[in-house]
């Protein structure tokens, strides 16, 4: 009957103005992830979920998990499959994140892809866009060097590209820290495992018609300005498929 019809349309609407989606995001060490991941969060209320942050936060609590991972994390190798995917896990099968997220640094090689998969399957979503940024390794260093990450916060600066303005309340220099990973060593390893193990997560996606390729050498608002066309279409679709 009309209202039945009426009523399911308005709840496709509401799912639209809510923003239902998930995303990945793609990329080297110091390629942006981090940073466009903060802008889309804020941009469409999405939860951005860090492995790294997730990874970190447990060697800062020196958690069983933490010092067991501690030394991977910080030779620039990738923890085993099995400790993402329980954290991984914990994330997918909670409400509040339910189609909400921006997998940011995850799926990081074909095994965690499959198996982000299933669980999404189990939990009744999917992935709606993969975006990948490419930026050559010249940069990458120099971007990796300069990194200024809140300790207070999370909120991402570069000492050279992007410095923390004077009038912020939060982000002072005691709070800025460097990463114990962002030396040249481990970020050059950091990208010997990305060429290796990630990237080919760029073919797997492409065959399923979710990759965005994007520059990440630009301005940092000029990306997110692409990212956001790429978004704004895609929701465009869903409003299509759903009206
Ligand atoms: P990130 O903050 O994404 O640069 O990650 C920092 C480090 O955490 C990586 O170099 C890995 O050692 C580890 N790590 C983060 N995400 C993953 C993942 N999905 N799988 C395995 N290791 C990861």
């Amino acid at each position: 009957v009309w209202w039945v019809h009426n009523t399911n349309l308005w709840l496709k609407k509401q799912n639209l103005a809510n923003n239902y989606m998930n995303i990945i995001i793609v990329g080297p060490p110091g390629a942006g992830k981090g940073t466009q991941s903060d802008k889309i969060v804020s941009k469409y209320q999405l939860f951005k979920i860090s492995t790294g942050d997730l990874l970190r936060n447990e060697i800062k609590k020196k958690t069983l998990l933490g010092k067991k991972i501690e030394k991977i994390v910080n030779s620039g190798s990738l923890v085993s499959d099995n400790i993402i995917n329980d954290l991984i896990e914990k994330i997918v099968s909670d409400k509040k994140y339910k189609n909400k997220i921006i997998f940011d640094g995850y799926p990081r090689n074909i095994q965690q892809a499959k198996n982000l998969n299933t669980l999404l399957k189990k939990h009744e979503q999917k992935i709606d866009l993969v975006i990948s940024l490419k930026v050559s390794l010249d940069l990458i260093v120099k971007r990796i060097t300069g990194r200024l990450v809140c300790s207070k916060c999370g909120n991402i600066f570069n000492e050279f590209f992007n410095p923390p303005p004077s009038n912020l309340t939060c982000c002072k220099d005691g709070f800025l820290k460097r990463r114990s990973d962002d030396n040249v060593k481990t970020v050059k390893k950091r990208h010997e495992t990305y060429e290796n193990l990630t990237k080919p997560l760029l073919d797997h996606y492409s065959k399923s018609g979710l990759l965005k390729n994007i520059g990440g050498e630009n301005k940092i608002e000029e990306i997110a300005a692409k990212i956001a066309g790429f978004i704004n279409l895609i929701q465009g679709w869903l409003w299509k498929i759903w009206s």
